[in-house]
């Protein structure tokens, strides 16, 4: 019998786990709300924890499994979050992200308790019969154990996951459970075709872009932050982590903005190219390869750790945890910093690049588009329906008389280009988006009213926890604990 996986070191940064980084950053939020001490352990405690092991026989030997669901809130319900399929998940991380998932729920508006799963595998190493065994065994010891359902706690995808591992979920938990008629909302993040949702792939790395559309609105943060003038356009970019949220962002952020990736930093290494990256080739090169690594256009740099330290505007770190540490952040030459994954910047590394004027967008914060949109998702689960079926035909037909009522009474034609975009009735993928760029931008101004409210308020991190655990805490204290 071979163990798949063994107990895994839990890693820190500075001796502090992840969680415990989580929760200093929760404690500088509460020291400015003022919150009771018995209420601030109820808001941070992860309530709770499921491990599971369990056997798979792949070629006619028996592999043994770990994986964990943490529910860190259930002040709203579902839990929500994603689930992480990697070598190094451990059950730390699994509750920071839990925790994470708590707060952004809360900046966002979006109806959720915050949960996270992880199972400990390399995906790369199986063929796809095997794996969806293995994702279909862990789905029924979760569903069994009362850690998945559509109203208590739903998945989606997190790194190393994504639509066909959350399809075979969803299948895995719907044959369990046949009779549930709202199946189809126990997972989000599903290919359109089982109940997915427009946009949904895209989400997180979009809500990158709203974001950065957003803070580049507002020129005193830009020039707060050293950037120059100009806009988006102007603005170079170095993204590490060329996956669904780093490969999605570079795209949006190339192609609509056309800002400028000079540097891709991956697990095999890193690429240069100071005139520009392109995005497309890059994508297909890595699905070809599974790395950077014999990519033509670029300079290919073996320590790609040293690249995040290179001169550009923007670094968007959209990997892993722990990435920015007090090991280099004093070299990072970056002035705005962008935590597309969770975790990246840690508690004590965010000081120096304070003290070096950097500006961080924080994690919770900027990566929230995916959460958003599997609420979204979520939401079209349980009504049965897509958006935009019911108003697009007739938001169609009333541009037509609009126009044709503006053409007659006017005595002009509108041109055909125009035309058309007047007499499109949004489809999803146009609700989907304009939601998801509501989300952030209303987000992004929440955080703004906070830091010129409050003085003590100097950095964005802390402003996004105090809106957050503000509005949990008032949340339990109208239950009258507290
Ligand atoms: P992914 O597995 O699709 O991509 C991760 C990429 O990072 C891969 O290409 C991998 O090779 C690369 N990578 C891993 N370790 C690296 C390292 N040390 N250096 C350089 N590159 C490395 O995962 P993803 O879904 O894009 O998630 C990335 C991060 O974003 C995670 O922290 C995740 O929790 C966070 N996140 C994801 C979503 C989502 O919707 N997928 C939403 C919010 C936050």
């Amino acid at each position: 019998m071979e163990h798949a996986v063994n107990a895994v070191e839990v890693p820190t940064a500075n001796g502090h786990s992840f969680s415990e980084n989580v929760d200093r950053l929760v404690d500088k939020a509460m020291a400015v709300l003022n919150i009771d001490p018995a209420l601030a352990e109820t808001i941070k405690a992860c309530q709770s924890v499921l491990q599971v092991r369990f056997p798979v026989k792949i070629h006619g030997e028996v592999e043994i499994f770990t994986g964990w669901r943490a529910i860190h809130s259930e002040h709203m319900l579902p839990s929500k979050g994603g689930i992480r399929f990697a070598t190094f998940v451990n059950q730390d991380e699994v509750e920071a992200l839990a925790a994470l998932m708590t707060y952004k729920c809360a900046l966002a508006d979006v109806p959720f308790g915050g949960a996270k799963g992880g199972l400990v595998i390399e995906p790369a190493k199986y063929e796809e019969d095997d794996l969806r065994k293995i994702v279909s065994h862990f789905t029924r010891h979760l569903a069994a154990k009362g850690f998945m359902h559509p109203a208590t706690n739903v998945p989606a995808p997190d790194m190393g996951a994504g639509p066909r591992e959350m399809s075979w979920m969803a299948d895995a938990y719907r044959h369990l459970y046949p009779e549930d008629i709202n199946a189809q909302a126990c997972v989000t993040g599903k290919p359109v075709d089982h109940g997915g949702i427009e946009g949904r792939t895209e989400a997180t790395g979009r809500g990158v872009q709203y974001a950065l559309q957003e803070f580049f609105r507002h020129t005193d943060d830009v020039r707060k932050a050293g950037l120059g003038e100009g806009g988006l356009s102007r603005q170079s970019f170095v993204i590490q982590g060329f996956g669904n949220v780093g490969y999605h962002a570079a795209k949006f952020l190339t192609g609509d903005d056309k800002a400028t990736l000079i540097a891709i930093v991956e697990r095999d290494g890193a690429l240069v190219n100071t005139e520009g990256i392109d995005v497309e080739k890059v994508h297909q090169h890595m699905l070809g390869t599974g790395g950077v690594h014999g990519y033509p256009d670029a300079t290919y740099v073996e320590n790609g750790a040293q690249v995040l330290e290179m001169e550009c505007d923007i670094l968007i770190l959209a990997a892993m945890e722990n990435q920015i540490t007090t090991g280099n952040a004093e070299r990072i030459r970056a002035r705005l910093i962008v935590e597309g994954a969770n975790g990246p910047v840690t508690f004590d590394a965010e000081t120096i690049l304070k003290k070096q004027g950097a500006v961080i967008l924080p994690d919770l914060y900027i990566n929230a588009g995916g959460v958003v949109v599997s609420y979204f998702e979520w939401t079209k689960n349980l009504s049965h329906m897509r958006y935009g079926r019911m108003q697009r035909r007739h938001q169609e037909t009333q541009s037509r008389h609009y126009v044709t009522a503006l053409e007659s009474t006017t005595g002009q034609t509108l041109p055909d280009w125009m035309r058309d975009e007047l007499f499109q009735g949004a489809r999803e993928i146009d609700l989907v988006r304009s939601g998801l760029d509501d989300t952030m931008r209303e987000a992004y101004r929440q955080i703004r009213e906070v830091m010129s409210e409050d003085p003590d308020v100097d950095d964005m991190r802390t402003a996004a926890y105090v809106i957050a655990v503000n509005k949990i805490a008032r949340w339990y204290r109208t239950l009258g604990i507290s």
